[in-house]
């Protein structure tokens, strides 16, 4: 498995939780997972890591010099370790971000990713002729590593060694397609011929993810309304037509959380503890969350946000509605970092109302927890959605969800209803057009249900027993991997 970023190592968002939840939940179940991932700035404090292996990169006409260093990491209940893989290139990883420092990507960011790229197919092949190992699949993640499908296929005189190797792409969010200059092109390395429509050219720029899509040997995303959407103009970000044209289609398997991490009965980063059966702990999150924000403990609705403030999560939306919300007995508490605008926007209107407005702007994972454990709602008005997370640990923590009816939130949340508050099966709210009016609309009807306190416990109670590990997920991977062994790669 390689990625740019996986728990507990390097996070900026919800692909972290997949990888590294899915690395492990794989070996949990019996398999052997490496997980390769490049070897950031202030990760290489793990005592037990050890050098591995020496690598001469190409990259940009120079050979770079790389090391690669293991870490085996226990898994509980698993029969073997997880093996980590860092791939060490201290010019390129050692920097304050993964990807950018003060909101402007690195310029040299295509080039980093080749390198990681390259050096994912090195260590592959060097665990299958000198340590003997066989590599069944290689799932990647993300632009950040499609480019290993490209190299790997347009290039198999040099790694004939990984004919047998299964390469698997998952999409975690068409948004990000990793898009450079076409006069780049010169620096990958790769035949003149794939600067075309037909491979990973995209209106005259490089497009990494494109290539992936096209050279992989099978493509998923993470929930089966993604895999839906993506293949129509709205969602697909330009690349509908080229994931249209697979004929084997795409995969959605939703993901899972780390239900050990996200427990509201251990979890260390809570001053309180609960479960669906007594919620009393809950009450004493709520009133500790608004002592660290500064608002006033009333037992009035918390209303929560948390999330990266892109225009993909619609928290542009929410800005609009706030003053009416704020007309009526609401408090809201808002996590995030992201465009400066949207920054602005809550600082301006935190100002506006300071006790009814908690805002960090950050990145705070001990608060994440702290937000999803006191809150009543947690507000997701997302243009698209892959999967979401942060609605899944709101379910965990008896956090009602009140969600735009898209991609994964609209796979994960059942909606109020009265047909679904009858079967006890709802568990939060949809609204469906992306507008202000449907958001407060939703918003009225969720806090008019929060004053009938028999419904409202019944959203809780079937959230938080709602199956949400990563065991159902992994299953459905272990699955798909075994479809696909079978039926070999489509070259
Ligand atoms: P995405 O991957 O699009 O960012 P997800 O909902 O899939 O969105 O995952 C977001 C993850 O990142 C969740 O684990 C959420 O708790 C976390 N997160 C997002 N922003 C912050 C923040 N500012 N501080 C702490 N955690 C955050």
């Amino acid at each position: 498995m390689a990625a740019s970023e996986a728990v507990p190592y390097a996070k900026t968002g919800g692909l972290a939780d997949v990888v590294g939840a899915l690395a492990i939940e794989l070996t949990k179940s019996g398999n052997h997972v490496t997980l390769l991932m490049p070897d950031y700035r202030g990760q290489a404090t793990v005592e037990s890591r050890q050098l591995v292996m020496r690598l001469s990169i190409p990259v940009d006409g120079k050979l770079a010099a790389v090391t690669v260093e293991e870490d085996n990491v226990p898994v509980t209940g698993a029969l073997h370790r997880l093996r980590v893989l860092f791939v060490r290139y201290d010019p390129y990883f050692d920097r304050p971000g993964l990807y950018q420092h003060d909101h402007h990507d690195y310029p040299d960011n295509l080039e980093r990713f080749i390198l990681f790229c390259r050096a994912v197919l090195e260590i592959v092949r060097d665990l299958i002729e000198t340590r003997e190992e066989k590599v069944d699949i290689l799932h990647l993640h993300d632009w950040q590593t499609a480019l290993c499908a490209v190299y790997l296929k347009t290039l198999p005189h040099e790694y004939k060694v990984l004919e047998r190797t299964t390469v698997l792409l998952t999409l975690h969010n068409m948004g990000y397609q990793g898009i450079f200059p076409g006069r780049q092109f010169m620096r990958m390395g790769l035949p003149p011929s794939l600067f075309s429509p037909s491979g990973i050219e995209f209106y005259g720029s490089i497009n990494c993810l494109k290539g992936g899509i096209i050279f992989s040997d099978a493509v998923s995303t993470v929930s089966p309304t993604y895999a839906k959407e993506i293949m129509t103009a709205e969602h697909g970000c330009g690349l509908e037509g080229v994931l249209a044209s697979r004929t084997d289609g795409i995969k959605g398997i939703t993901n899972g959380i780390d239900i050990a991490a996200w427990n509201p009965e251990s979890d260390p980063y809570l001053s309180a503890h609960y479960t669906a059966a007594d919620l009393s702990g809950k009450g004493a999150c709520k009133r500790a969350l608004q002592r660290e924000f500064g608002l006033p403990n009333h037992s009035v609705p918390l209303l929560a946000v948390i999330g990266r403030l892109t225009f993909q999560k619609g928290f542009d939306l929410l800005i609009e509605v706030i003053p009416e919300l704020m007309s009526l007995d609401t408090q809201i508490v808002v996590l995030g970092t992201g465009d400066h605008h949207l920054e602005q926007q809550f600082i301006a209107i935190k100002a506006k109302y300071p006790n009814r407005i908690g805002l960090c702007l950050g990145f705070d994972e001990g608060m994440a927890h702290r937000i999803e454990a006191g809150s009543d709602m947690l507000i997701m008005p997302s243009r698209y959605e892959p999967c979401g997370l942060s609605q899944l640990y709101s379910l965990r923590y008896g956090t009602v969800p009140i969600v735009r009816r898209t991609g994964g939130l609209a796979d994960t949340i059942v909606p109020f209803r009265p047909s679904t508050v009858k079967s006890r099966s709802a568990t939060g709210f949809h609204f469906i057009d992306t507008s202000t009016d449907s958001l407060l609309s939703v918003l009225l009807l969720s806090l008019h249900v929060y004053k009938d306190r028999q419904t409202w416990q019944s959203l809780i109670y079937t959230g938080m027993k709602t199956d949400l590990s990563w065991d159902r997920s992994a299953k459905l991977y272990v699955e798909f991997y075994r479809e696909l062994g079978r039926g070999g790669r489509e070259s």
